[in-house]
């Protein structure tokens, strides 16, 4: 495999890894030079493109200047692990047939014509454009298999219908942006399914066009790229016990995979886990069982035993798992149970607090405040001297012009490139390559640092984001902690209406 390095530029456009996978037997010289130099090794720089495309949205209801505004700040979140982003194209559909808040809704392929008219320029004759489209899915490498089942009595659901036209797509990352979303924001991670007919995208709402939130983006470009949150739901004590056996029943290779990455004892780091174009199918098969079995490799980190200590490595975190040893979440919510005592804090426990412009997260009753001075928390749930949070928390920093809910610790960071280096996001062109795009980028931070990237995802298809009530309310509650008389009458009544309004997920 180790030919001369070649700086031959390949036709416009590039091709991608999964172009030089697929195309090992009939491929040029020229295309066997450009993969060979940029899709054997892991890239250090990554440019991808979004198409934005808007749903049920009138065109004068989309603010000028919306797009740029979220491009540059989602930059400015991701260029520090050298990920950027730019536009390719945007896509207003106003009156679009596939956009329903009824999930069970579905129409037929023949009926959503209209709309992947619109996004893929098929033809205006069912039948050729039925054919128009498996031309465009299989250029993209969609299985024989899955084009022979497509056909016009085939039946999608709203995100079905925008994840058919995002497969046709796969080269760019598709952002939905609609108004009957359920959540600011959703997006799913990598899964092992690169040449199947369903592709990926991060749904926005439309109330974003006019309330112009910031955080709601890059979060989602987090669990598009396979990132978890860094919290749970669901505990009614002030900490949160962490169910290892849970965690480890989920591991669907019996750890084979993960223990492929980071030695049969776990201790070797997880660093880049990266797949040659030139592998055969089975390593292809091996390296996606890594996608579930990566969902670990974070966690070690977002985890604590004994009286708040730190894991040192995750060999240390499974073998504490495995003797039983107790293990608690850094981050989860707290449920008030009306009916109970009434506690000193619910909610989530790791809050911006206003008063001090710092985060902080609480444990234990009475209650115990930890901030970015704690060991624990220092890059792991807050970062720059505790003014920005953890990109994938539900933690809202003030922000001016850029989101500061924007750190991630160096597992994660680990675990965001694996998710970019599998297979179903390599689907995706790096505009890097090949390029000389990313020729000024300033060279990346040291990888011995607290800032580093990585993450992966488990396969939890979708995830939902924190509406800005919540994080409104932890800040009143911090405020109404300081008035000892009032806090527990008044918790108690916004605990009400806050669980009343949660019920609608
Ligand atoms: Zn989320």
């Amino acid at each position: 495999m180790a030919l001369p390095i070649s700086s031959a530029q390949v036709e416009n456009p590039t091709p991608t890894w999964v172009d030089c996978w697929a195309s090992e037997d009939q491929i040029s010289e020229e295309m066997y030079e450009f993969c060979n130099e940029h899709h054997s090794i892991a890239p250090e720089k990554r440019l991808y493109e979004i198409r934005w495309v808007f749903l049920n949205v009138s065109q004068d209801k989309i603010p000028n200047d919306w797009v740029d505004i979220q491009l540059n700040n989602l930059n400015a979140v991701f260029s520090k692990w050298n990920f950027r982003f730019q536009t390719s194209e945007r896509v207003v559909i106003e009156d679009a047939v596939a956009e329903s808040n009824d999930y069970h809704q579905k129409w037929t392929l023949r009926e959503i014509l209209p709309d992947l008219r619109a996004q893929l320029g098929l033809s205006d004759e069912e039948e050729q454009a039925l054919i128009d489209l498996k031309e465009q899915l299989a250029e993209r490498h969609v299985s024989q298999r899955s084009l022979d089942e497509l056909t016009l009595d085939e039946e999608f659901n709203t995100a079905g219908a925008f994840r058919l036209a995002s497969r046709a797509r796969s080269e760019d990352i598709t952002v939905v942006i609609r108004p009957n979303l359920d959540a600011g924001g959703k997006s799913g991670g990598p899964n092992d399914e690169f040449q199947s007919a369903d592709g990926g995208a991060v749904e926005l709402n439309t109330n974003l066009l006019s309330s112009g939130a910031l955080t709601t983006l890059p979060h989602e470009m987090g669990h598009y790229f396979g990132l978890s949150h860094t919290h749970v739901l669901g505990f009614n004590t002030p900490e949160a016990k962490f169910d290892f056996n849970n965690l480890w029943s989920r591991m669907e290779f019996g750890g084979d995979a993960l223990r492929r990455a980071v030695g049969e004892d776990y201790s070797q780091p997880f660093g880049e886990q990266w797949i040659p174009y030139s592998a055969s199918d089975q390593e292809v098969e091996e390296f996606n069982q890594l996608i579930p079995e990566s969902l670990v490799w974070p966690v070690w980190r977002l985890t604590y035993h004994g009286d708040h200590q730190d894991f040192d490595n995750l060999a240390e975190f499974i073998a504490a798992g495995e003797a039983g040893e107790m293990i608690y979440r850094k981050n989860f919510q707290r449920n008030y149970v009306l009916e109970g005592q009434a506690p000193e804090w619910w909610g989530n426990n790791c809050i911006w607090n206003d008063l001090t412009q710092q985060g902080q997260c609480r444990y234990h009753e009475p209650m115990q405040v930890f901030d970015y001075n704690d060991s624990t928390i220092q890059d792991v749930m807050f970062f720059e001297n505790g003014t920005s949070s953890n990109l994938m928390s539900y933690i809202t920093p003030d922000y001016d012009n850029v989101s500061s809910r924007n750190g991630l610790s160096s597992e994660q960071i680990d675990k965001m490139r694996f998710g970019a280096n599998t297979p179903t996001r390599l689907l995706l062109r790096n505009h890097c390559l090949g390029t000389s795009l990313c020729d000024g980028w300033p060279e990346q931070t040291d990888p011995s640092g607290e800032e580093e990237i990585v993450e992966e995802s488990d396969n939890e298809p979708t995830e939902d984001d924190s509406t800005p009530v919540i994080e409104m309310i932890a800040a009143i509650i911090a405020i109404l902690l300081i008035i000892p008389g009032w806090a527990v009458a008044l918790l108690a009544i916004f605990a009400y209406f806050v669980r009343k309004s949660r019920k609608e997920n």
